[in-house]
């Protein structure tokens, strides 16, 4: 499906097919949920037929004769688990990968939103072969049920804490996990940068689907001076996206549930509400918002926010930015802002943990290209080929030769010093270059 093909921009709050609430602008769902997923199916069926071929290997003189290669082998019945916030993709993108390795999956959407819970159940038995492929629909009575069996490869994306009772679960038959989770991405903002283009592309990454994204940069970390400058910046872009009552706007969503509602709502009494901060319970809506004076020990900043708040938290140098995010929960993608490349590099060198994004925010979710997973807000990564590595088995193989026995011999007992010496030439790994530091 293209945006031709009927999918109107804008979105309305009123009924979809199922008679409850639109809550994303269609183009944010076409983008995030379609055109994404669809990205990964042409990159992967593009590239299958060399991806599933048989590695072959390297030699050692031993083995000369022989076949050595890696097979890619499905891993067997994988379970997929998704969360609610991309409630498409975040099951969609697993599923291309797990069928393009060959195995068989069961699929968990969220139950948190119904409409797409029931749209997955109805439409997938459609289109896949129902001996391989099923779709669960399950709440956590059934699912805690559904993981007392025993799978081949579970993937999860959800919260830390479901992250841990899937692994617990998974440990019982010593099944492979990965696991996307949480994790806070913060957003340096250095001196030196274009204010306003800055402003843009944070806003749009922080507000894309009323801030429901997992790798929306969380916070804002800047110098005072730097802050001053961003506060109308940010005013500006916010107008300019959504007009001067963002309630009206057809292009920003509104939340997904009443209790992530409520809970979005309390993080707002952290620090000061300088830009936005209304919101109207009925219709799940809460303003695009900016919050200043915060420290890294308010509420806002112990937990993903998963909704439209932006904190700033000052820092009185890179150094100190640096610091604060090294001590603090390690996220899923750092995010910088600068016009100096040493300044960009630094951060790149000095912060380890998830993905890094220069001079933009979400846009590296446009490549297939790039693996996707943090250190310990995941386990494992994925994407495009990453996610069919994911799913295989990489089979390490040797076919022999049955000839040359007498090479063989050299192996055998009785065993000789001269034997050995020439199984050790015939198929020692030899140093290559000097080492310094031995
Ligand atoms: P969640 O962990 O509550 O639920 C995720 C899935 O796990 C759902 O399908 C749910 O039914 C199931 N589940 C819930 N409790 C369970 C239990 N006790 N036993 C077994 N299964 C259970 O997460 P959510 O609220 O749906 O989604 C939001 C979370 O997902 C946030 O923490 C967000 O950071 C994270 N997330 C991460 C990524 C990523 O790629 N890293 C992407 C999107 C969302």
């Amino acid at each position: 499906m293209s945006p031709a093909d009927g999918v109107e921009t804008g979105h309305t709050v009123g009924s979809d097919a199922y008679g409850t609430l639109c809550p994303q602008p269609s183009f944010e769902a076409y983008f995030s949920e379609i055109l994404l997923c669809k990205n990964e199916l042409n990159d992967t069926l593009n590239n299958l037929s060399h991806w599933m071929k048989d590695e072959h290997m390297e030699k050692n003189l031993v083995t000369q004769l022989d076949s050595v290669f890696i097979r890619k082998d499905p891993y067997g019945v994988v379970l997929i688990i998704a969360p609610w916030n991309y409630p498409i993709h975040l099951f969609l993108v697993p599923l291309i990968g797990a069928i393009a390795a060959g195995n068989c999956v069961i699929v968990k959407p969220s139950e948190t939103t119904k409409n797409t819970e029931r749209l997955v159940a109805e439409a997938l038995p459609c289109y896949l072969d129902n001996d391989c492929f099923a779709v669960v629909t399950a709440g956590v009575e059934e699912t805690t049920k559904l993981l007392e069996n025993k799978f081949d490869y579970i993937f999860f994306t959800g919260s830390p804490s479901v992250g841990r009772i899937i692994m617990t679960a998974a440990a019982k038959h010593l099944t492979p996990v990965t696991l996307e989770l949480g994790g806070k991405n913060p957003c340096y903002v250095s001196d030196n940068c274009e204010v306003q283009n800055v402003a843009r592309r944070v806003a749009w990454g922080r507000f894309f689907n009323a801030g429901q994204t997992c790798v929306a940069p969380d916070y804002i970390l800047c110098s005072v001076e730097m802050r001053e400058k961003l506060m109308p910046a940010l005013r500006e872009a916010i107008t300019e996206f959504y007009g001067s009552n963002p309630q009206e706007s057809p292009d920003f969503a509104r939340i997904v549930g009443d209790k992530q509602f409520r809970r979005i709502r309390t993080l707002l009494s952290s620090g000061r509400v300088a830009i936005g901060g209304q919101t109207d319970e009925q219709e799940r809506y809460i303003a695009p918002t900016v919050l200043v004076d915060v420290q890294p020990s308010d509420p806002v900043m112990q937990e993903k926010i998963l909704g439209p708040i932006l904190p700033i938290v000052t820092a009185a140098s890179m150094d100190e930015a640096i610091n604060l995010i090294n001590t603090r929960e390690r996220p899923l993608i750092v995010y910088v802002f600068s016009s100096d490349k040493k300044v960009m590099n630094q951060v790149l060198e000095w912060t380890s943990r998830g993905g890094f994004c220069g001079n933009d925010t979400l846009m590296h979710m446009t490549l297939t290209s790039l693996p996707f997973g943090g250190i310990d807000s995941s386990l494992g990564k994925y994407h495009s080929k990453f996610t069919f590595d994911t799913f295989t088995h990489h089979r390490s193989c040797l076919h022999r030769s049955m000839a040359l026995e007498t090479t063989n011999a050299l192996c055998y007992p009785p065993y000789t010093q001269q034997k050995l010496g020439l199984v050790c030439f015939a198929s020692e790994v030899k140093r290559q270059g000097t080492c310094t530091l031995l």
